[in-house]
């Protein structure tokens, strides 16, 4: 692997490594911009198959971070790190205390979280090294479950984009096509439904579809076909690449909304939603409630000033929209245009 040509393409400016023989620690942090302050980003255990593929998925996720952080005014870059998970039985403990040490070495310039296959537990043997780490115990002064922020994020997203493109007050009687209930969009279907919105869902576990059936009154969907559901607002709330060349020609709504990371299978798929009239809620603006909810955690976590913030992605969704409509530009390119004003004009 090229380092700095892989660095150069995901445009990168600092990648570490560290070592440990003594646990088998093998991680990698990627700070994608420390521009607005210190990285924030998620910590991932798994396994790779190659030192390549490790690299680049901690490189591949933070440049988001630096984005979401950047439009949502927190003051924080975007970073991301991977522990190469170890193959066969290995001391937990000890391998997320050396991890610890790795981020007490950095000096706080990268701040942890949970992700994929990391735990509060590891977040907790993390923090008996440094305090560099969120999503600790709530007891510990961490911040708890961010699903339940970020659902309430994608509702005030989704008002805001109604308010916009439909000239409506409320929900009621609103029809949402929700793809995947799992945390955040079982949260999301319960905000909705208190606010009167009729629910259509589809999940591959029939489980967490039939729970939204029973609790919201929510219509069970198609999975193959949730996105071409007749509905004002399509919620991707599953997976990336939802919106692609197969389902974009078919979606039968106005607004997309959700809270799925990287909805946008490539960039061109934001231009075909404007061409199409589908008015699109750029996935990082929209799904940062959790990330504004872990990163309180770093200054002293008060749950009423998180709410308070979130409440606000309503103005965040609103400034894209009406930007993009003065710009005549998809939404998408409006959204960094916009994070790439704040970082430019944070002071180096
Ligand atoms: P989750 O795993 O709890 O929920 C995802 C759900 O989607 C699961 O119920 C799963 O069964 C379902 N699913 C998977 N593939 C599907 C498919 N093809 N069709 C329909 N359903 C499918 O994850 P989550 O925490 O709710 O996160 C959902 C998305 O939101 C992810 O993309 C995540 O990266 C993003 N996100 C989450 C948070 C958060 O606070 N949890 C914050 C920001 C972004």
């Amino acid at each position: 692997m090229q380092i700095f040509e892989a660095m150069e393409a995901y445009d990168y400016g600092e990648l570490h490594l560290r070592r440990d023989a003594a646990t088998g620690l093998r991680a990698i942090v990627a700070v994608h911009d420390a521009r607005l302050g210190p990285a924030l980003g998620g910590c991932r255990c798994i396994p790779y198959d190659t030192e390549e593929a490790a690299i680049t998925d901690a490189m591949r996720l933070a440049r988001g971070m630096t984005y979401k952080a950047a439009i949502s005014g927190i003051p924080h870059g975007g970073g991301k790190s991977v522990i190469m998970r170890p193959e066969g039985a290995f001391d937990r403990a000890a391998l997320f205390r050396a991890f610890g040490q790795f981020l007490e070495d950095l000096g706080g310039h990268y701040i942890t979280a949970e992700d994929s296959g990391t735990s509060v537990e590891d977040m907790e043997i993390i923090r008996s090294v440094t305090k560099n780490v969120t999503g600790v115990k709530k007891e510990n002064g961490g911040s708890g479950d961010p699903s339940p922020f970020t659902a309430l994020g994608v509702r005030r997203g989704i008002e805001a984009l109604v308010k916009f493109k439909l000239g409506r007050d409320d929900l009621e009687g609103l029809r949402v096509a929700v793809q995947g209930v799992g945390h955040v969009g079982y949260h999301l279907c319960k905000e909705l439904h208190a606010l009167g919105a009729n629910l259509v869902v589809a999940d591959i576990d029939p489980l967490k579809a039939e729970r939204a059936q029973r609790e919201f009154g929510a219509e069970v969907g198609d999975l193959a076909s949730i996105f071409a559901t007749e509905c004002d607002v399509f919620a991707p709330c599953a997976l990336g690449s939802a919106l692609n060349d197969e389902t974009i020609p078919a979606l039968n709504c106005s607004i997309v909304a959700g809270a799925a990371n990287n909805q946008l299978a490539q960039p061109k798929h934001g231009d075909d939603l404007y061409q199409r009239g589908i008015l699109y809620g750029p996935d990082y603006a929209i799904n940062a409630g959790g990330l504004m909810n872990v990163a309180a955690e770093v200054a002293g976590y008060d749950a009423d000033a998180v709410t308070e913030r979130v409440m606000g992605i309503y103005d965040i969704l609103w400034e894209i929209a009406d930007r993009a409509k003065g710009a005549m530009q998809p939404t998408h390119l409006i959204a960094d245009m916009i994070a790439q004003e704040r970082l430019a004009s944070a002071a180096r």
